[in-house]
This record gives C-alpha cells, sequence and structure tokens, in this order.
C-alpha cells in the first residue's frame, strides 16, 4: 500500500521567516520515512521553499486553467512547475467560495496541473447545510463527477481530499463513523470513474487535523493521508502528526 501522506496547507499564510519552518519540516520529516510529508507554502514562497528543503514535496494551492496569457494576477500550472513544484492543491472549498470556482473549472485546473507535470491534490466537501440535509454524499460524489480531471493518466497522479468544509478551521471533526462512510463512497465514485485505477488514488481527510485527532483519522479504512491547515504553520505541531500517520 502507498505510504501515509500527509500535507501542509499554508494557505495565505507565510513570509520569508516561514522557511525555517519548512526546513525543520523537512529535517524531521527524514525521520519519517514511512510516511510522505508535503507543504504547499504560498506561490511567493515557493522557490525559496524548493531550493530550502530535501526530503519533502512542494506544491502550489490553486492554479490557473491556461499555461501563460493576459491573466494579471494569476499563476499557470507551468509556472508553478517552473518553481521546482512537486504538484498543487485545485478546487479547495476557499477557492471554491471565494473565487466562486465551479466543479468544470476546477476539473480544468486539475488538467492543466497534470499536463504541466504536476501531481493533483482535488479537493472535495459539503457545508453543513448540505450534510444536515442528508445530501453529504450526493454533493461530494457530484464535485467528484464534474471535477475530476479525464486526461490519459489522470488517475495515476491524483489524489483527494475530503475536507467538509465545515470542519475546516473550526475544531469540528466528523465522527469515525460519517468520515468511514464518506470515504468509502469517494472509493466507489472514483472507481466508477476510473475502473480499476481509482481503488489506488489517496484519499485524505481535511479538516481540524491536530496530533490529538490524527491517528484515529488516519487509521480509518480508505483514509490515506491528511491535508492540514492551521496546525501545519508550525514544524512543531505538523510534525506531531507526521509521527502519530
Ligand atoms: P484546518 O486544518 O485549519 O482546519 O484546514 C484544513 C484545510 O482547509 C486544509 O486544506
Amino acid at each position: 500500500a502507498a505510504l501515509p501522506y500527509i500535507v501542509g496547507n499554508w494557505k495565505m499564510n507565510g513570509t520569508r521567516g516561514m522557511l525555517n519552518e519548512a526546513r525543520a519540516i523537512d529535517r524531521s520529516a527524514a525521520r519519517f520515512p514511512k510516511v510522505q510529508v508535503a507543504i504547499a507554502p504560498p506561490a511567493t514562497l515557493l522557490y525559496r521553499t524548493r531550493e530550502a528543503v530535501e526530503f519533502i514535496g512542494v506544491g502550489g494551492q490553486d492554479c490557473h486553467a491556461y499555461d501563460s496569457g493576459a491573466y494579471t494576477g494569476d499563476i499557470s500550472a507551468v509556472m508553478l512547475k517552473d518553481t521546482g513544484a512537486d504538484f498543487t492543491i485545485v478546487g479547495h472549498s476557499e477557492r471554491r467560495e471565494y473565487h466562486a470556482e465551479s466543479d468544470e473549472e476546477v476539473r480544468v485546473k486539475a488538467e492543466a496541473a497534470l499536463s504541466a507535470g504536476l501531481a493533483v491534490i482535488l479537493c472535495v466537501g459539503e457545508t453543513e447545510a448540505q450534510r444536515d440535509a442528508g445530501d453529504a454524499e450526493a454533493v461530494v460524489g457530484s464535485q467528484l463527477e464534474g471535477s475530476c480531471p479525464r486526461t490519459e493518466g489522470a488517475v495515476e497522479k491524483l489524489s483527494v481530499a475530503y475536507e467538509p468544509v465545515w470542519a475546516i478551521g473550526t475544531g469540528r471533526v466528523p465522527s469515525v463513523e460519517d468520515v468511514a462512510a464518506m470515504h468509502k463512497s469517494i472509493r466507489a465514485k472514483l472507481v466508477a470513474i476510473y475502473g480499476d485505477a481509482g481503488a489506488e488514488v489517496r484519499i485524505l481527510y481535511g479538516g481540524s487535523v491536530k496530533a490529538e485527532n490524527a491517528s484515529e483519522l488516519l487509521g480509518i479504512a480508505d483514509v490515506g493521508g491528511a491535508l492540514v491547515g492551521g496546525a501545519s504553520l508550525s514544524a512543531e505541531s505538523f510534525l506531531a502528526i507526521v509521527g502519530a500517520a
């Protein structure tokens, strides 16, 4: 089986001083060869982070669908790759919400990232209202249907991150049963989309992952890793999660 994959999403946090955290994460990650560790710093730090680390993966948090052009302020997958990035996140709920990204847009971004040679972490997840209405699995299923990349070979470089919107930054985490049920349903959807290869795609859980809940969450069937926000901003708290994996 693939190694557990622990990814830190720094979001819009970090100036050069944070490179010290990246270095500390990198040094310690070398002590956990049974865990695959990566961070997604803000784009402004990607190149310096890549230069500063040796063992861990480095990736972007989003990319544009096109390689270049008149898109002021945007960053293409080709540009991320050029910084030395290994992967990019796409479809994070904060992009879907604050930048009104549709499933279709997320799919095209994922395809652009793959064609630039990046691996992809595709995020999906329901809102609290959708969960309360009993629609969580249907919502996530339809996000996958609409945003999974369909290009040749896509499945091999794809991870999916299930991040319930209501669990992000709130300290609230779904029950073990709910995570298990959702990951099972995501697995079934991936197999429906990709065939047998869909069984190999890593499905990460994200949303208020901390050292205290990491080993329980990572022990759930079909949870292949974690996408960590707040707790990835200090080497100490992030490494505690890596250690629990
Ligand atoms: P928190 O770990 O801060 O809840 O954030 C999760 C997340 O959105 C990671 O992408």
